[in-house]
């Protein structure tokens, strides 16, 4: 079998199999670029409200880069990793005042705008601009180390370096994106981590984990590092007024975002504190043990980098969504 069949057979079922998103119907760089930048996180039909609220908010680049980086962070909201939005913003700003408004096609000036790594610019590159370089993802290692039946570590950056030349190899010269997007959709609907649909697979008859019958055992990958165990109390404080002290983060870990406090700022005496809940949040490597104090508190002003906001303030604040167990708490009590 030939690397020429294996291409053949994967363009042909892609062509069958590709699901109508809104962006595999566009050559639109930025739609392509934020796709990639929110399907990094989510699920791609998870997302698919998200880019469809996000596009309608911010449709060009030009707008983003116009926009104020709390309404972007907002509209991110429950995507999270609130650093890419970040960046996605910086980068828009880039295009705007470096490239004319135009995402660059230059491979080396993509990769200097910020939040864009090898895999994003791959995908930009081969499905925008048609230019065949590949974009390597975790879809895309687990396929390679399959088809190609190679066990190397996929965590290491030797498997990245074969997984590329592999694919490059598939890409014809006059569809190198249908290919990106072929392998993208390979992954996510049938050679899937713990259940590969072998028997519907168009490159069964190409691929040595199958015909060796040792798909689920590939790709190998060290066991990661557990996370760390936070615990994070929150405090509801809430006002004479029911407004809920907010805190803006300063850390780095969701910056920008608003909070709830993990405690009663210097300034703001309690006249209650009772608990009202707990809820646990798993980051990458990071997981928050929740617990939750509903507070009163007298009329007092909000310390600085706080505000107390009204039910109608709360609605525009960007919020992690690591909170949402206790937004439902606040509006039950607001409700109440
Ligand atoms: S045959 Fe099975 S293991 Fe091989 S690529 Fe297809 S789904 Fe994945």
């Amino acid at each position: 079998m030939t690397d020429a069949g294996l291409t053949g057979a994967l363009l042909s079922w892609y062509e069958t199999a590709r699901r109508a998103l809104p962006f595999r119907n566009t050559k639109d760089p930025y739609y392509i670029w934020l796709s990639e930048i929110m399907a990094q996180q989510t699920r791609i039909t998870a997302l698919l409200p998200y880019f469809t609220a996000f596009t309608a908010r911010f449709p060009t680049v030009a707008d983003l880069a116009a926009a104020d980086e709390h309404d972007v962070l907002k509209a991110w909201e429950g995507l999270g990793y609130y650093s890419r939005a970040r960046n996605l913003r910086r980068a828009a700003v880039c295009v705007m005042a470096e490239h004319g408004g135009r995402v660059p096609s230059d491979p080396a000036a993509l990769r200097r705008l910020p939040g864009i790594g090898d895999y994003t610019a791959g995908a930009i590159l081969s499905i925008a601009f048609g230019q065949k370089v590949p974009a390597v993802d975790g879809n895309v290692l687990r396929v390679h180390a399959r088809i190609q039946r190679d066990a190397t570590d996929v965590m290491t950056p030797a498997a990245r370096t074969r997984a590329r030349a592999w694919v490059l190899s598939l890409m014809p010269d006059d569809r190198p994106g249908d290919m990106t997007q072929a392998l993208m959709e390979l992954g996510a609907l049938l050679c899937l981590p713990a259940a590969p649909r072998c028997a519907e697979c168009p490159a069964a008859a190409f691929c040595g984990a199958h015909l060796a019958g040792c798909a689920c055992e590939l790709p190998v990958k060290t066991p990661k590092k557990p996370q760390r165990v936070e615990n994070r109390p929150v405090c509801l404080l809430l006002d004479p007024e029911g407004r809920v002290l907010m805190r803006r983060r300063t850390e780095a870990l969701l910056r920008g975002l608003w909070e709830f406090p993990a405690a009663p700022p210097a300034g703001v005496p309690l006249l209650s504190n009772e608990p009202c809940g707990r809820a646990e949040h798993v980051f990458t490597h990071i997981r928050w043990q929740m617990e939750g104090r509903l507070c009163r508190t007298p009329a007092v002003p909000a310390p600085e980098g706080h505000l107390w906001a009204s039910p109608e303030d709360f609605a525009d604040l960007a919020l992690p969504s690591a909170f949402r167990a206790f937004v439902k708490i606040l509006h039950t009590v607001w409700e109440g």
